[in-house]
């Protein structure tokens, strides 16, 4: 009766609040696995092209340029480079942080791509070496937060 009331008179009606459970699980796919599985092990792993013998990171299924299948993961750094970086005053829900906190793209030498994360420590600038710094090994789940951030090397 209240639906039917509601659908009748829709000229009070303006927007209501609900639910819809839908639960979704992605998989980070084959390379995507192995880039994660690597993380947990302390490792950056990059895929490297069976064809050409490209690496790229974050590690894919198949090479950009040739198209061929990459069944070889390679061990890269722990030493990249500061290829940018950017500070956030604002955390992810919205508040203002004690301090800026700053974000790096970091890349690995004869490497396409790289990966982004936090900088740690003061001093980290643009064309910086820096290095990964792993949970203990104890506490890593497979997780991009499996690394900490990025320190000076
Ligand atoms: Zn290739």
């Amino acid at each position: 009766m209240a639906l039917k009331e509601r659908i009748t008179s829709t000229d009070k009606i303006r927007s209501w609040t609900d639910q819809i459970p839908f639960h979704y699980e992605y998989t980070a796919g084959v390379a995507g696995e192995r880039f994660l599985r690597g993380l947990q092990e302390g490792k950056v792993l990059a895929s490297e092209c069976v064809s050409c013998g490209k690496l790229q990171l974050p590690p894919k299924a198949y090479c950009v340029d040739c198209f061929a299948q990459t069944k070889r993961y390679r061990r890269v750094g722990p030493e990249g480079t500061v290829a940018a970086l950017t500070r956030s005053s604002v955390g992810f829900e919205g508040e203002r942080l004690p301090r800026p906190q700053a974000f790096v793209y970091v890349t690995f030498e004869g490497v396409v791509g790289g990966v982004v994360h936090r900088a740690l420590g003061d001093g980290v600038e643009i064309g910086s070496k820096v290095a990964p710094r792993f949970k203990a090994q104890g506490k890593r789940t497979g997780s991009m937060l499996d690394i900490e951030g990025f320190a000076k090397a």
